[in-house]
C-alpha cells in the first residue's frame, strides 16, 4: 500500500510539482488548495501524512493544525514561505512534527517525509501498553485518557511510546534523544525537556494525573500513580 499524503498548499504550481515528485516517489498525493477543503480532508483520516502550508485562504495552517490535533496524531509538516521563529515556535506549540521552508529542495522535503513516516514503519504491531488511566494503542496511534481521545504529533508520540516501553525506568534526556529523534536538533537535550512539557501538558495536566515523573539530575520516568 503507499503512503497517503494529504498535500494542502494555494499555490497551484508548486502543489503539482509535489505532487509529481511524491507521485515518482511512490507516494499518493491527494490536494487541497484552500484551507477549509484542507482541514475536511485531513479530519477525515486515512492519511499517513499531511503537508501543510501556513498561508492559505479560507482558515491558515495554524488553525488547520490546532483543529486536527484536537483528534488526530497524524504526522504534520508545515511549509513555511519564511524562516522564521515566531512560525516555528507556535507551529511546534500546536503540534507541527516538522518544518520546511519555501523555497525547498525537493530531496529535503523528501528526506523530512521519510523520517516522520519512519517510525510507523517499525512499530511493533499488536502493542498496547497501559499507565494508569493512559492507554496506547501503538499499531493504530490512539492515545486515550479515561477513554478521551488524545491528538499528540508523531514526535510527541514516539516520546510516550518510548517512555511507555521503559515503564517503571528511569530513561536520561541522551537515552530519549539517542531513541526518538531521527534528526539531531541544535536544541540538544534542551529540546526533550521542551517535549516533556508537551506531553505533561496533554496528558497529566489536561486529566490532572500523575504519570510522568521527572528524576532530577537524571532522566525522566512514567509510572502509575
Ligand atoms: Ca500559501
Amino acid at each position: 500500500m503507499p503512503h497517503r499524503i494529504l498535500l494542502v498548499e494555494d499555490e497551484e504550481k508548486l502543489a503539482r510539482f509535489v505532487e509529481l515528485e511524491l507521485g515518482y516517489e511512490g507516494y499518493e498525493v491527494t490536494k487541497a488548495f484552500d484551507g477549509r477543503e484542507g482541514l475536511t480532508l485531513a479530519l477525515s483520516g486515512g492519511f499517513d501524512l499531511v503537508l501543510l502550508d501556513i498561508m492559505l485562504p479560507g482558515l491558515s495552517g495554524m488553525e488547520i493544525l490546532r483543529r486536527l490535533r484536537k483528534s488526530s496524531s497524524v504526522p504534520v509538516i508545515m511549509l513555511t514561505a519564511r524562516d522564521s521563529v515566531t512560525d516555528k515556535v507556535s507551529g511546534l506549540d500546536t503540534g507541527a512534527d516538522d518544518y520546511v521552508t519555501k523555497p525547498f529542495e525537493i530531496e529535503e522535503l523528501l528526506a523530512r517525509i521519510r523520517a516522520a513516516l519512519r517510525h510507523k514503519l517499525t512499530d511493533g504491531e499488536g502493542e498496547a501498553y497501559e499507565c494508569g488511566a493512559l492507554r496506547v494503542d501503538v499499531p493504530r496511534r490512539e492515545v486515550t485518557v479515561s477513554g478521551t481521545a488524545v491528538g499528540l504529533t508523531k514526535r510527541e508520540f514516539d516520546l510516550l511510546h518510548y517512555l511507555l516501553k521503559n515503564k517503571g525506568i528511569v530513561v536520561t534526556r541522551e537515552q530519549l534523544l539517542e531513541n526518538v529523534w531521527d534528526f539531531d536538533f541544535d536544541g540538544g537535550t534542551n529540546t526533550v525537556d521542551v517535549y516533556i512539557r508537551f506531553l505533561r501538558g496533554k496528558i497529566d495536566d489536561a486529566f490532572g494525573v500523575k504519570l510522568i515523573n521527572t528524576v532530577r539530575g537524571v532522566g525522566y520516568v512514567i509510572k502509575d500513580e
